[in-house]
């Protein structure tokens, strides 16, 4: 990968009409966040722009300015530029990045770590905590258009990708970027309401259910829960309505890894993994199941039911961590 700078990608960016600004299946708040600041700052310029993913926009996001112009990829289009942002993986677009018929221009921004660093102009900082965060770099280097509601997208963006500042990777710089954000007109206080303390109470009724299949391992150090079709179903659950819940058991005292299994109707589970400590990689044991993502925050789709991918990676953690003392 030949890292491209934040000038090559501004031309490239100055210099094209028609874009496809693009981010990964099950979108978190840093993917549907950096899609329409990018968006609505490249609209801004003039462009003809397209955002797409293949959920389409969350519920849970409905209030992101801009918010409307993210749709599900109806028909395979062409474009000038194809951008991909916060996505690890080409596959991980989804039907968003088939529907990209041909592009002149591939641009992959994004700060997980795993990225292979597909594409023609590539720019991946993994010491960023959010790919917003390498967005607001962008729009401030290449003077690009930023406004109250770009900004209030890039800080979604960081608020979720940093669990509200509070996660390692949160550096002094994206405190400064807060406050820059918050200088373009950002309310912290109601987006954090809206993100924070505005779930449906459905979310909470699962929290109950993930809570009673609860199990420790490795004298505490790893916890786990899980979630079966049959429940989803019952509680009429969301994708959206596991953000954040595997949070619980990374929160309790002594456990360095948390694990969530979700029971998917593909035959695969999907697993989802935290970390407290550096000593335990979670991205490097995701990768031995075909996963990825950040040492202390990573994600992988295993085939197999619960019971069998609960004890493959429950054992793959312990190989990792000493589970024995
Ligand atoms: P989450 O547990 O919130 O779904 O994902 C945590 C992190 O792991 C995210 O940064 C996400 O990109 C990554 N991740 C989750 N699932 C997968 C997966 O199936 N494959 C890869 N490569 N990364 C994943
Ligand atoms: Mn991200």
């Amino acid at each position: 990968m030949t890292q491209s700078t934040f000038a090559q990608i501004g031309s490239a960016l100055r210099e094209h009409q028609r874009f496809a600004v693009l981010s990964h299946v099950r979108p978190d708040g840093d993917a549907l966040g950096s899609q329409l600041a990018l968006g609505l700052s490249l609209q801004q310029l003039g462009k003809d722009v397209t955002i797409w993913n293949e959920d389409g926009l969350l519920e849970k996001y409905g209030f992101l300015p801009g918010g409307e112009r993210l749709t599900q990829p109806r028909a395979p289009q062409d474009f000038d530029v194809a951008i991909a942002l916060d996505t690890a993986t080409q596959i991980r677009l989804g039907t968003a990045g088939e529907s990209v018929r041909s592009a002149k221009t591939w641009i992959n921004i994004d700060h997980h770590p795993s990225n292979p660093g597909y594409g023609d102009l590539v720019h991946i900082d993994p010491a960023a905590p959010a790919t917003g965060q390498i967005l607001f770099e962008l729009i401030q280097n290449e003077k690009l258009p930023i406004d109250r509601g770009i900004a209030e997208n890039l800080f979604v963006a960081i608020s979720t990708d940093t669990g509200s500042f509070q996660y390692p990777n949160t550096t002094a710089r994206t405190f400064e970027i807060g406050a820059e954000l918050l200088r373009c007109g950002v309310d912290v206080g109601r987006v954090s309401q809206l993100l924070y303390e505005n779930y449906p109470r459905r979310r909470t009724e699962l929290l109950r259910e993930l809570l009673g299949t609860m199990r420790f391992e490795g004298h505490g150090k790893v916890a786990s829960f899980s979630l079966s079709l049959k429940v989803a179903a019952d509680l009429g659950v969301k994708p959206e309505d596991n953000e954040g819940l595997i949070d619980h058991l990374r929160a309790i005292h002594g456990v360095i890894v948390a694990v969530f299994f979700e029971e998917l109707a593909d035959g695969k589970v999907r697993v989802s993994m935290r970390s407290k400590s550096d000593a335990a990689d979670v991205c490097a044991i995701c990768q031995k199941f075909g996963g990825g993502g950040h040492k202390l925050a990573a994600g992988a789709r295993v085939r197999g039911t619960l019971a069998e991918v609960e004890q493959k990676v429950l054992e793959a953690i312990c190989d990792v961590i000493n589970c024995n003392s």
